[in-house]
């Protein structure tokens, strides 16, 4: 997992590698998140 702050309120967010989009628990603000996997494959 992957923590993330939410852009918001700052709560901190655990997310997956997959996800592209976070929704804050806290805040209820969705936020797109930025190429984590930023494809060195
Ligand atoms: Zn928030």
């Amino acid at each position: 997992m992957i923590e993330f702050k939410c852009k918001a309120c700052g709560a901190p967010l655990s997310i997956e590698k997959h996800q592209s989009i976070a929704k804050c628990e806290y805040c209820n603000v969705s936020q797109t998140l930025p190429n984590l996997s930023n494809s060195k494959i």
